[in-house]
This record gives C-alpha cells, sequence and structure tokens, in this order.
C-alpha cells in the first residue's frame, strides 16, 4: 500500500504521463503510476547502489520493465527528452533545489516539476521563482505524525503567484497554502510556532544569548501568529 503522501504527489502528473522519479528508492512511486495507467513511461533514478537493487528488484516483481526504466545516476543526469514531468521526493529543501540547479540543462523538455520537500520548502520557491516555474499548485498533508508540503510548478512566469509586498512570507509559508489555510497548515504551524518558542526559552538561558536568532525566531512567532490568527 503507498503511502498517502506519494498517491498525494501521483495526483499531480498529468496524463498522457512520462516522468521521471529522482531518488527514487524502492520506485514504490513510478511502479504505482506505471502499473495504474499503462500507457505511461517512467524513469527511477538513485545515485545510490542500495537502492537502485531495491527499485530493479520492484519493477521486475511488478513486471514492469516495460514501462520502467531504472537508472543510476546523479540527481537529473538519468532524464532524457522522452521526459516531460519530474517528481523530486521525501529529500530536504535545499537538496531538491540543489539537485534542480546542478541538473537545469537536463530540463529543456520538462514542462512539470512535482516536489515534496520534507523541510524548507521555501529553498524550492526561491528556485522556481528564479527559474521561471510557475508555482501553480500546493498541498499539505499529515501522515504518521509528519506534515508533508506538495509543490507543483509548470514552465511559466515563476513570480504569477506572488505578491511583492507579501513575499518573504508567501516564499515561507506558500502562496496557495497561506490562501487556503486548511487545517493541516494551522497543525504544522502551530506545532513550528511551539517549537520556536522552546528554541527561544533555551537560548535565553544560555550564558551567551545569540541576539539576531532569538529576534528571526520571534520575528517568524508572529508572521505566523498573523496568519493564524
Ligand atoms: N522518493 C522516495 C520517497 O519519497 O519515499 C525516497 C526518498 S529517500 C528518503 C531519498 C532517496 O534519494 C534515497 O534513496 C537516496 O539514495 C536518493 N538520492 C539522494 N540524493 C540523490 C541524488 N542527487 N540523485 C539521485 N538520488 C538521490
Amino acid at each position: 500500500q503507498l503511502s498517502k503522501r506519494l498517491k498525494t504527489v501521483a495526483r499531480y502528473l498529468q496524463k498522457p504521463i512520462s516522468f521521471a522519479d529522482i531518488g527514487s528508492d524502492h520506485a514504490y512511486l513510478p511502479c504505482y503510476v506505471c502499473h495504474d495507467n499503462p500507457e505511461s513511461f517512467a524513469i527511477a533514478g538513485e545515485l545510490n547502489e542500495g537502492p537502485y537493487l531495491s527499485a530493479k528488484k520492484e519493477v521486475c516483481v511488478n513486471e514492469l520493465e516495460e514501462q520502467i526504466e531504472v537508472k543510476l545516476g546523479n540527481g537529473l543526469e538519468v532524464i532524457d527528452d522522452r521526459i516531460a514531468q519530474v517528481v523530486i521526493a521525501g529529500m530536504g529543501g535545499p537538496l531538491i533545489a540543489n539537485i534542480l540547479e546542478e541538473g537545469k540543462m537536463s530540463l529543456t523538455s520538462v514542462s512539470r516539476i512535482v516536489v515534496q520537500p520534507n523541510i524548507e520548502a521555501r529553498a524550492i520557491r526561491k528556485w522556481f521563482m528564479s527559474n521561471d516555474y510557475n508555482l501553480v499548485e500546493e498541498a499539505i498533508l499529515e501522515e504518521n505524525g509528519h506534515y508533508y508540503e506538495i509543490l507543483v510548478a509548470d514552465k511559466g512566469n515563476g513570480r504569477e503567484n506572488y505578491d511583492e509586498n507579501s513575499l518573504e512570507k508567501q516564499l515561507w509559508l506558500g502562496p496557495h497554502l497561506l490562501k487556503e489555510k486548511s487545517i493541516a497548515f494551522q497543525l504544522k504551524w502551530t506545532d513550528a510556532k511551539n517549537k520556536k518558542l522552546n528554541i527561544i526559552k533555551q537560548m535565553q538561558q544560555s550564558t551567551n544569548p545569540d541576539r539576531e536568532k532569538i529576534k528571526a525566531f520571534e520575528r517568524e512567532i508572529r508572521w505566523i501568529e498573523e496568519v493564524l490568527n
């Protein structure tokens, strides 16, 4: 049974589907998508030998070798011009942004990018904005006590969904998520606020508290309160 997180990622792939799943691990996502849609094609890319072998095995067990190519390689170097959509899920935002930046020459045929950062989605929103990918949709969900954000971007105007006056806040919290303010969004940021309050308390108790850091945290807490109230 595929996780709710990856099922939600799959929902944002557009038919006809030809996509690359970068950092595919067991290739669960491409197997699920290609099993459900016999006309789809996928490349499962993996940097490391262990997960690469797990992906190969999963594809073989599911008899999906005709639809899924498993490739060993770093980031976007595994894709070619058959690929119209790219998924990068389950890593930190800065790592995902770095994979996109390093491989951006390979994105010429890619019209849609779907990412699911575990932390720091802001790094990817910034990358989309500076590289002409329009952030068209966002989702947030809770699974097993974790909150996951999913960002969907199509080639186009990278600034389209932002407002110059609240750019920093939108990059941080997500322009669409901010508008929608779903229950999962509210819970995630209430949790984040409480964690930040605890960190400030600990910092203030230290002999040489970092005033600048405390100020930055306090500003973020104010933003969260503004948004949630
Ligand atoms: N995408 C799956 C998911 O969301 O469940 C697996 C996430 S797993 C935590 C991250 C995977 O990315 C690991 O299998 C790791 O080997 C792979 N990875 C890390 N950096 C990579 C890179 N630069 N290129 C390709 N794969 C990478």
